[in-house]
């Protein structure tokens, strides 16, 4: 049974007091046992029970709960080089997916690639996830738009969760975009993914939600309410990418349909953040893309104030998001969505676990809770963020046991 000792600051990220309230609490120990943790409070305080407890230091350091990455796309073929070079000329994200480039790329070099090579490279993603402090990652499908490649899909990221050590959560992206097949044949291409696939993967237990991307190029209101409400009517809670380009309705689907999660959301009405705080839908910011795409950032501060509870994610994919970095989107979630650093440590781990539906097992560091949780290698999570580095992350933890560490930290 192990104690975390000597923690300079621990975040504690618990529900309860808003977006901003972290309950930090300065020079603390943790104890857990069995992969849960079972005590939490000021070091001087631990109770004489843990005395003969195997005791680990964390060198004052800060340590936050371990990071969720709610929002991936993270098995694909290829990248998307290209695009960058095109979009840093002018080129808009809409006029390459238009011209067939965009996510229909992916899904070409997706389909071609052999299982064990979409495996080796997902694999590799979640090392650097891990090594970063990450130990929670929702992953998409999306990128295969035929019923083989989805299933393969998401029997590797059920593989992948049963190895370990990171948590894996599954979602559906059937309605990611209609791939060019059926570009003259929508509505076969819906009846595909509501009659055939969605029956397929809820019988054979291979996913967790249930995603829309709602937009111009993708798919309309309509359209994403018929898949999101057949995944329901089988069990799959609904989430959105909505709203990213273009003000369609798609904030006020996810507070129709009480989604868990609507993402992106750069362009979401007044109206819809109001109905979204009243149907309790977390928002889900993802600034990566905001700067690789060079578009208006997701109004944080707006949807706080409504009441709306915002998580940070990476939205880790081959073209608008190019890296899983997810410390750097809580830094650009500050410096562009203007949250603050304990909001985007809240919205990364309590408020992440939330748009999975999982806030009563991870996401804070309280007892009953999963011992997941990195050791961070700055005083608080302000210098955390605003100090950017390759790495901050000293120590990662998963289910109670270490999944990385640097060096001889
Ligand atoms: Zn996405």
């Amino acid at each position: 049974v192990p104690v975390l000792r000597n923690i300079g600051l621990l975040a504690r990220c618990s529900p309860g007091g808003g977006q901003g309230e972290i309950h930090a609490l300065p020079r603390a120990a943790l104890a857990w046992e069995e992969g849960t943790i079972r005590w939490v409070g000021p070091d001087a305080e631990l109770p004489d029970g843990w005395a003969g407890a195997e005791r680990w230091d964390a060198g004052g350091r800060m340590v936050v709960p371990g990071l969720v990455d709610c929002h991936t796309h993270l098995a694909f073929g290829g990248w998307r080089n290209d695009e960058f070079e095109q979009r840093v000329l002018g080129k808009s994200y809409l006029e390459i997916a238009a011209a067939g480039g965009g996510i229909a790329s992916t899904v070409e070099r997706t389909r071609g690639l052999p299982e064990a090579e979409l495996q080796a490279r997902a694999r590799s993603f979640l090392d650097g996830m891990a090594q970063l402090g990450t130990t929670t990652v929702e992953a998409k499908s999306g990128y295969g738009l035929d019923l083989r490649t989805e299933l393969a899909l998401l029997r590797l990221y059920r593989r992948l969760g049963r190895e370990g050590p990171l948590r894996i959560v599954s979602t559906f992206l059937g309605a990611h975009v209609v791939p060019i097949e059926y570009r003259r044949r929508r509505e076969e291409y819906l009846s595909l993914v509501v009659e055939e696939m969605i029956p397929r993967l809820v019988r054979d237990r291979l996913a967790d939600a249930c995603d829309a991307y709602v937009d111009e190029g993708a798919f309309t209101v309509e359209e994403a309410r018929r898949i999101l409400l057949a995944g329901r009517a089988r069990g799959l809670p609904p989430r959105l990418h909505a709203d990213q380009h273009t003000s369609c309705g798609g904030a006020e689907l996810a507070a129709e349909l009480s989604a868990l999660s609507a993402d992106h959301l750069e362009h979401a009405s007044e109206r819809g953040i109001a109905q979204m705080a009243s149907a309790g839908v977390v928002a889900v910011n993802l600034p990566i893309a905001t700067l690789y795409l060079g578009s208006r950032p997701m109004e944080a501060r707006r949807m706080m104030a409504a009441g709306v509870p915002v998580a940070v994610a990476s939205d880790f994919n081959p073209g608008s998001a190019p890296s899983y970095h997810l410390p750097l989107a809580m830094t650009l979630a500050c410096a562009l969505s203007r949250m603050t650093p304990a909001e985007a440590l809240k919205g990364a781990t309590l408020f992440a676990a939330k748009a999975l539906g999982l806030a009563d097992r991870i996401g804070s560091l309280d007892p009953g809770k999963a011992a997941d949780f990195a050791v961070i290698e700055a005083d608080d999570p302000a210098h955390w963020l605003v100090h950017f580095r390759g790495n901050a992350c000293l120590l990662t933890v998963a289910g109670g046991k270490p999944i990385w560490r640097r060096g001889a930290a």
